[in-house]
């Protein structure tokens, strides 16, 4: 039984192809289960659309929405068409995000974070004027807020754990393990799960988020654990699916998870 919790389409303004491309290729790969996760509008921003190329406009939102569930119908007894989104957590925003959601019958919200101090976890500049104190420190504020996205009690599904190595992939050496398994307990307190995200390997880093070693921890304190592709192409739906449940059982996962109507769905591995 496979399934993939996280793709993206042309509304972002930085992934290609429209949703039935993703659906079409998850049938292609024999999946059973395609969750549709774009990112969602900048909520929180007095604009319309102040970042075209990061997420879709306001007004897109609807429209994003009942696409999905048109498509759900229209692809039912063929793939189990999940409606999803990844959703930013910007603690100070966090409400209006809520509010926006809430309108609407989301199978799952993937929780993200994307920013640190209010730099991109992606841009490696910032590393450059840290002293290495000061490099721990936003590694320990990085996992601090995924706590707090954890606890927030918006999502189901914690984002790609440890992307701030994607175009920094010394990130993994600066020492960070108390806030590391602090996170990871308190994700298994909150009930969520993890994905296993398989695009690191189109940023610098390579492999997946989060890494083998977190992944031990995770299943030590017992989090569920879930697949993501974080498919920008059609392409790459489903990818990697096979080899990320080999090694999960060979961390000693006997199942992953989906959600429909934010209810959990067990997979055996
Ligand atoms: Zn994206
Ligand atoms: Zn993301």
């Amino acid at each position: 039984m496979k399934f993939d919790l996280h793709t993206h389409h042309f509304r972002c303004g930085h992934a290609d192809g429209n949703i039935r491309d993703y659906i079409e290729a998850a049938i292609a790969a024999d999946l059973q289960v395609i969750g549709i996760s774009d990112h969602t509008p900048y909520f929180g921003s007095e604009e319309e659309h102040p970042f075209p190329s990061i997420s879709m406009a306001k007004s897109d939102f609807d429209g994003y929405v009942q696409e999905v569930l048109q498509l759900k119908r229209e692809y039912e007894g063929k793939i189990k068409v999940l409606l999803g989104i990844e959703s930013d957590f910007f603690p100070e925003h966090a409400n209006v995000y809520q509010q926006a959601m809430s309108a609407y019958p989301f199978d799952y919200i993937i929780g993200s974070i994307h920013h640190v101090r209010g730099v991109s976890i992606f841009n490696k500049n910032r590393w450059k004027k840290l002293t290495p104190s000061e490099q721990v420190a936003d590694k320990e504020e990085y996992f601090n807020l995924i706590r707090q996205s954890a606890q927030s009690g918006m999502f189901q599904i914690i984002a790609h754990m440890d992307a701030m190595k994607g175009n920094y992939p010394l990130f993994s050496e600066i020492k960070a393990d108390e806030a590391i398994e602090e996170t990871l307990k308190v994700i298994a307190e909150s009930g969520l799960a993890i994905e296993i995200n398989t695009s690191g390997k189109t940023k610098l880093c390579g492999g997946w988020y989060p890494s083998n070693e977190i992944l031990e921890v995770a299943h030590h304190y017992g989090v569920d654990v879930t697949f993501g592709s974080d498919a920008h192409k059609p392409s790459r739906v489903g990818d990697e699916f096979e080899e990320v449940a080999k090694v999960l059982k060979e961390i000693g996962f006997k199942e992953w998870v989906y959600y429909e109507q934010k209810q959990k769905v067990a997979v055996p591995l």
